[in-house]
C-alpha cells in the first residue's frame, strides 16, 4: 500500500488545530481528519466509546495501540467510501500522533510531508479559549479547568517530544496567537508548495 501523504497539524490543546483543519478541509485537494472527532463519533455504549470516555474525561490520552488501530480503520473506511481520495487529497492530520509510540506505529501508514506546529506562549489565553469552546460545543473534557490544565501537562510530557521524531527541516512554527485568518494564511504559505510538489492539480466537481 502507498502510504497516505500527510501534513501534521501539531500544537497544544486550544492552539486552533481544529479551527484551521476544518477550514482547510473545505478546500478541494485537502482532507481533514481530527482524531478527537473520530473518538467523539463513537457510540459511547460501544467498547471503544466507553474506553474513550473513561480516558478523555480525566484529560488522559487513550492508549496508543487502540488509538492507532481505530484511526487506521477509520481513514481506510473513508478511502473506501471515497470522500477521502489518497491519490488526490493531502491528508491533514489533527490530534494524531500524540505520543512517540503513535508516531512510530503510524510510520507504516503515513508519509509525512511536513509538520505545522501551531505555537503559543500564553498558557492562560489557551485555557480561556478552551473554556469558551466548552460553552459552545458541550465538551465534557473542556468544562473543568483542572482537566484542561491536566491536558496541557500531558501535552508537554507526551506530545511535545513527538516533534523530535521528524527531521527538523520538516517542522514549521506558526504563531497561533495571531488572528485565525493570519494563521490560515501562514499555514497555506507552507502547505500549498508541498501540495503542488506531490499532487497533480486535478479539479473535480
Ligand atoms: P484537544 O485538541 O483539545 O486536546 P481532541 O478533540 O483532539 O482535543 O481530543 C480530545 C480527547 O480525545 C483527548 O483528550 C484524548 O483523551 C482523546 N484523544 C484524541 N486524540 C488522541 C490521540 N491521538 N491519542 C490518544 N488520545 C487521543
Amino acid at each position: 500500500m502507498d502510504r497516505y501523504k500527510s501534513i501534521l497539524l501539531f500544537g497544544a490543546p486550544g492552539a486552533g488545530k481544529g479551527t484551521q483543519g476544518k477550514v482547510l478541509g473545505t478546500i478541494p485537494g485537502f482532507y481533514h481528519c481530527a482524531c478527537g472527532d473520530v473518538f467523539r463519533n463513537l457510540n459511547i455504549k460501544s467498547e471503544l466509546g466507553s474506553i474513550f470516555y473513561e480516558y478523555s474525561s480525566r484529560g488522559e490520552l487513550v492508549p496508543d495501540e487502540v488509538t492507532v488501530k481505530m484511526w487506521a480503520e477509520n481513514i481506510k473506511a473513508h478511502a473506501v467510501i471515497g470522500d477521502y481520495k489518497p491519490s488526490k487529497d493531502l491528508l491533514l492530520l489533527d490530534g494524531i500522533p500524540r505520543t512517540i509510540e503513535q508516531a512510530k506505529l503510524m510510520d507504516d501508514y503515513i508519509n509525512v510531508l511536513s509538520v505545522v506546529h501551531l505555537t503559543c506562549n500564553d498558557e492562560e489565553e489557551m485555557i480561556e479559549r478552551l473554556r469558551r469552546r466548552a460553552l459552545k460545543s458541550n465538551r465534557h473534557d473542556d468544562a473543568d479547568t483542572k482537566v484542561i490544565r491536566h491536558r496541557w501537562e500531558v501535552y508537554e510530557r507526551e506530545t511535545a517530544p513527538v516533534l523530535q521524531h521528524y527531521p527538523k527541516e520538516m517542522v514549521v512554527d506558526i504563531d497561533s496567537l495571531n488572528s485565525p485568518a493570519q494563521v490560515l494564511h501562514d499555514i497555506l504559505d507552507h502547505v500549498v508548495p508541498a501540495q503542488n510538489t506531490h499532487f497533480a492539480n486535478f479539479v473535480d466537481d
